[in-house]
C-alpha cells in the first residue's frame, strides 16, 4: 500500500518538478548562456531536427536514469522517474506537434485550456532574441492568456 502512495506522489512529483525545472533552465539557461543552442528553435530552420532538440535527450536521459535508480525498490524515484517521462510525452504531444506542428497530432483538442497553452507559448516566440521574453513555462502560463482577445 505504502509503495502505491509513494509511485503516486513520485510521479505527481516528477510532472510538477518538470514543469518547475523546465521553466528555470528555460528561462536562466536557454535564454542565457545556452542561447545559441536554443536560438534554433526560435528561429526554427523547417520541420527537420534542430540543435535545440538535445535539451530532450538530456531531460530523456534524466527520466531513464530515475527510472533505472528507482527500479532497485525505491518507488518515490521509481514514481519520479514515470513523471518526468509522462511530462517528456505531454511536452512532446502539446509543444513539438499542438504549438509547433511538427509532426501531425491526430487529435488536436479545442478546449479552452488547451488554446490559451497554444496562445502562451506563441508569445514567447514572438521575440527572437534571448531577452525580453515572457511565459517560459508550457503547462504553466500568466492567466491573461486564458482570455481569448479579438
Ligand atoms: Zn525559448
Ligand atoms: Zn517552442
Amino acid at each position: 500500500m505504502l509503495e502505491s502512495v509513494l509511485l503516486v506522489v513520485g510521479t505527481l512529483l516528477g510532472l510538477v518538478g518538470m514543469e518547475v525545472f523546465g521553466w528555470f533552465i528555460h528561462k536562466y539557461l536557454m535564454h542565457g548562456p545556452l542561447w545559441f543552442i536554443h536560438r534554433t528553435h526560435h528561429r526554427p530552420s523547417g520541420k527537420g531536427p534542430e540543435w535545440n532538440d538535445l535539451f530532450s535527450l538530456l531531460f530523456g536521459g534524466m527520466g531513464m536514469g530515475f527510472l533505472w535508480w528507482g527500479l532497485e525498490d525505491r518507488p518515490l524515484v521509481l514514481g519520479t522517474g514515470v513523471g518526468i517521462c509522462l511530462y517528456g510525452a505531454l511536452y512532446f504531444i502539446m509543444h513539438d506537434g499542438w504549438v509547433h506542428r511538427r509532426w501531425r497530432v491526430p487529435m488536436r483538442s479545442r478546449f479552452p485550456y488547451i488554446e490559451a497553452m497554444i496562445r502562451a507559448h506563441r508569445a514567447h516566440h514572438v521575440s527572437l532574441k534571448a531577452k525580453p521574453s515572457e511565459s517560459y513555462g508550457l503547462l504553466w502560463f500568466p492567466s491573461k492568456f486564458l482570455i481569448k482577445k479579438p
